[in-house]
């Protein structure tokens, strides 16, 4: 039975653990923090229990797959509800649209604006849906090492129909005619880290599958399915260690051997790495000799998605006009992602609130609220500010100021009996993001499908990866299949059987 380690328990090294236990190999994951999850965590202070990271559930038979894989039921890991309506989104606080998956319903809304209006959407739905099929059979389901697999006839089509040369924003201008319609259409990419106006449009599925899919809970919020994946772990005997820092990936003769913690060597026959791919190559993998593509200079030049900044905040009332999901656009919505992605902090900034103990009692003590708020931020990448306490202090200003200013809630400061917040620099520290961008490497044309880091890595023997900054790129849903396409790999290459010999072995780390 060979040997794998995984460094980092975030979802692509979980489903990764789970997929290559099933099929027999001896599998450990070794995690920094506290608890497994990585960017999907928890926060409980005060009574109120806040998911940290991701909150929106899609594609719900991604989250079912890796238990079905394993011939479980997942009903007998974690609950999930579909929501209608699925998410609120204000342009001003008498501006509002209730999205939800029942398309009359939508129709209705927008032959509210103007009958042109629907039926710019329903060709958005139909534009999008096609391009989805298609990306779903070509582009997602495999991974490529090669130049001739990606500059070939095939590529180049499907890739003229996903429109990976256009951006989000342009793409959508030719069917929606109003301001409204076209930054509903578009706002999405924000909340995943890229800008609408200047990455490739494949990435602006979002509102087709929140309509045509859905978006669903799971009770105890979004680590409510972290505690289903340990609870089957554990069944399966995956060895996970936590609290311990991986400090560098053992490589010797071109192949990678195990992980070095402390004055300790782990060995291993397979590594996969699952923390964030470029604070791996300038942490773990030390030697540049290794990774000639990635050296800390190419590193630096590469695009990376943007941050977040956080407040986790408990009330002392119930937020009765709120759905669970909210969203609220800047008025200067072009001018709010323009400072985003030039290092430049939003004036104006949109911002997303998400409030689970609506649904969700147990999240919150009895007549209080556990709110969410997220706003879009630059990473650290060439940004000036320190993020420092008073630096802080002063942004949070600004958020409290625009809620009030625009009567989002009322009195929100007399309300809040506990608060955290988290910056760039917090999630840089935290699950080692590098320059604290949230989504990864931002797959712009040049680090997207084949052009973006690979599961296998080429040059170094058993080594893989999977996250966000890998092919196929951020989401949940995203990195599960990335999870899987990484299992293909490691099956491929290297098949199940005898281990190899470990030559330096200081410590038992089963025993760890
Ligand atoms: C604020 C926010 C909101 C989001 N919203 C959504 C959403 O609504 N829906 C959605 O689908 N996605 C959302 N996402 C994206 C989603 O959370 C990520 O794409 C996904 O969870 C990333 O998983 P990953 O496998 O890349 O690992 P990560 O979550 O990045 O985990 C990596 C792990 O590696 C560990 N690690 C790092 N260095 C070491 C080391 N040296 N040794 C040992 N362990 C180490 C880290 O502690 C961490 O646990 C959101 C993300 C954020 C931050």
């Amino acid at each position: 039975m060979k040997k794998v380690i995984i460094v980092g328990a975030g979802i692509g090294g979980l489903v990764s653990a789970i997929k290559l236990k099933h099929h027999g190999y001896d599998v450990t994951v070794i995690e920094k923090n506290e608890r497994i999850g990585g960017k999907i965590n928890q926060i409980k202070k005060d009574g109120f229990t806040f998911d940290m990271g991701p909150t929106i559930v899609m594609m719900p038979e991604l989250y079912d797959e890796v238990f079905k894989y394993v011939g479980k039921d997942p009903n007998d890991y974690f609950t999930k509800t579909q929501l209608s309506p699925t998410n609120n989104i204000y342009f001003s606080l008498e501006d509002k649209v209730e999205v939800n998956t029942d398309l009359v319903q939508i129709a209705k809304i927008f032959e509210g604006m103007n009958e042109k209006e629907a039926s710019g959407y329903l060709s958005y739905i139909d534009d999008i849906y096609e391009r989805y099929v298609v990306s779903n059979e070509h582009i997602l389901e495999k991974t490529s090492n090669k130049l001739s697999s990606i500059f070939n006839p095939k590529t180049l089509w499907d890739g003229f129909k996903l429109k990976t040369f256009d951006n989000t924003s342009h793409s959508v201008s030719k069917i929606a005619q109003s301001d409204h319609l076209r930054k509903l259409l578009s706002f999405q990419t924000l909340f995943i880290g890229i800008s609408p106006y200047s990455r490739p449009s494949n990435y602006s599925a979002n509102p087709m599958i929140e309509t045509l899919y859905g978006i669903w809970f799971f009770k105890g919020g979004m680590y409510g399915y972290i505690q289903g994946l340990e609870k089957l772990m554990n069944e399966m005997g995956i060895k996970i260690i936590t609290n311990t820092t991986v400090d560098e990936i053992f490589i010797t003769n071109g192949q990678a051997k195990g992980v070095v913690i402390g004055e300790d060597i782990f060995c291993a026959d397979i590594v996969i790495n699952n923390t964030d791919f470029p604070y791996a190559m300038k942490n773990l993998v030390k030697n540049e000799k290794h990774r000639p593509r990635y050296t800390n200079k190419k590193l630096e030049k590469m695009d990376y998605s943007s941050s977040a900044f956080m407040m986790y905040l408990g009330l002392d009332l119930k937020l009765d006009h709120l759905n669970v999901h909210n969203s609220y656009l800047s008025s200067d919505f072009e001018g709010n992602i323009k400072d985003i992605f030039s290092a430049t902090l939003p004036k104006t900034p949109s911002m997303y609130f998400y409030v689970p103990s609506k649904l969700d009692p147990s999240l919150a003590p009895a007549n209080h609220e556990a709110l969410y708020i997220l706003v879009p931020v630059p990473s650290l990448k060439g940004v000036t500010q320190s993020w420092d306490k008073s630096f802080i202090q002063n942004f949070r200003k600004v958020v409290l100021n625009r809620i009030a200013s625009e009567n989002m809630i009322e009195n929100l400061e007399d309300h809040i009996v506990s608060e955290t917040i988290l910056t760039p620099k917090d999630w840089e520290s935290e699950v080692h993001a590098h320059y604290g961008a949230t989504f990864g490497l931002a797959p712009t044309r040049r680090l997207s499908n084949d052009f973006r880091p690979q599961p296998k890595f080429k040059g170094i023997q058993h080594f893989y990866h999977t996250g966000s900054s890998i092919h196929l790129g951020a989401g949940i849903p995203i990195v599960m299949m990335n999870a899987q396409l990484c299992v293909n790999e490691v099956l491929k290459h290297d098949p199940n059987g005898e281990p190899n010999a470990c030559s330096v072995y200081s410590k038992e780390y089963e025993n760890a």
